[in-house]
């Protein structure tokens, strides 16, 4: 009895591991086609100033659309992307998306003066030695500005080499290139690293924003820490996934610079952003 029992668990044991074998190989398959047939865009969403809501700028946030599941997420597709080293020339194709946006919105006129486009790096595009020589030939190719670019990197990717990342963060800081820490508090960073490190902005998880809702809670005190730690390194502090009026309430009170977030936008698509550009450049000017 327990041996036939043993047995039929292990079998269905191998058959959930052949699905999981079969799904990973479909997975990638299926990116496969994505690259070639372009089927990644990027959707935006609206970097906010905490004390007047005015957009200084907008995080381009990957988004695949599937010829029959739809519109997939980055959870589905990151780590695959990364597992079957698909990532380099996934980022490639963001960073060219996210650069042409730029220069489409720039040229028309709509895109804010002092705007920032800020876009995700992953660890393996970051480590890839032709990275700030492609970043840079990238820029020149859309005529675009370093100033109006800022690059997020995770604590993560930055702890896997501290010297090699401050000198290719340096290299490209020195044009204007704008570097943020995202994430931060996820990680395992040591807080000594944070002072040496050559970023000029840090992005606050959306972890420790959703708790924090009682000005006297745990999550509270955490979030005024990271905001009173970034504040005094000098660095600009953003919140990540503000959704609710009694949060950003709580960052004002606590000096955030800026946020984003579902109570102003959730991420949307080129055609939304630039309206809803155009509708707050409206509104700038009448008042
Ligand atoms: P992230 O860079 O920390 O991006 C913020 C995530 O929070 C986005 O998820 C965004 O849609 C979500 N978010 C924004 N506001 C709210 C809110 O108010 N509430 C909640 N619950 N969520 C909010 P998304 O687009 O699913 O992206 C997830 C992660 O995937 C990103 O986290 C980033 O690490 C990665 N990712 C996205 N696009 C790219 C890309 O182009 N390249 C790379 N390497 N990674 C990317
Ligand atoms: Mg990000
Ligand atoms: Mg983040
Ligand atoms: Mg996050």
């Amino acid at each position: 009895q327990a041996k036939q029992q043993g047995g039929s668990v292990f079998r269905m044991f191998t058959e959930s591991m052949k699905l999981a074998v079969r799904q990973q190989l479909d997975l990638e398959l299926d990116l496969r086609r994505a690259l070639k047939d372009s089927e990644f865009c990027l959707h935006f969403q609206p970097l906010v100033r905490v004390s007047d809501n005015t957009i200084i700028g907008a995080e381009c946030l990957l988004r695949w659309h599937h010829p029959t599941k739809g519109m997939v997420y980055p959870d589905v597709f990151i780590t695959a992307l990364e597992q079957s080293g698909f990532m380099l020339e996934a980022g490639d194709a963001v960073i060219d998306l996210a650069f042409g946006q730029l220069q489409h919105w720039q040229r028309e006129g709509v895109w804010p003066q002092d705007a920032r486009l800020s876009v995700n790096i992953s660890p393996s595009q970051f480590f890839d030695e032709n990275f700030v020589e492609k970043i840079i030939q990238r820029l020149r190719v859309y005529d675009v500005q370093p100033t109006s670019i800022e690059l997020e990197i995770t604590e993560s990717t930055v702890m896997q080499d501290i010297r090699g990342t401050m000198q290719k963060i340096e290299a490209l800081r020195s044009m204007g290139v704008r570097f943020a820490l995202d994430d931060f508090g996820t990680g395992y960073s040591s807080l000594s690293y944070l002072k040496l490190l050559p970023v000029d902005v840090l992005k606050i998880d959306r972890s420790f924003v959703k708790d924090a809702i009682d000005a006297t809670s745990n999550d509270a005190a955490i979030l005024q820490t990271i905001i009173r730690l970034a504040r005094h390194l000098k660095l600009e502090v953003v919140a990540e996934g503000v959704e609710t009026q009694p949060h950003l309430d709580l960052l004002r009170d606590n000096g955030c610079d800026n946020y984003q977030g579902y109570l102003y936008s959730r991420p949307i698509d080129a055609e939304a952003f630039r309206t809803l550009l155009l509708s707050h450049r409206g509104a700038l000017t009448t008042v």
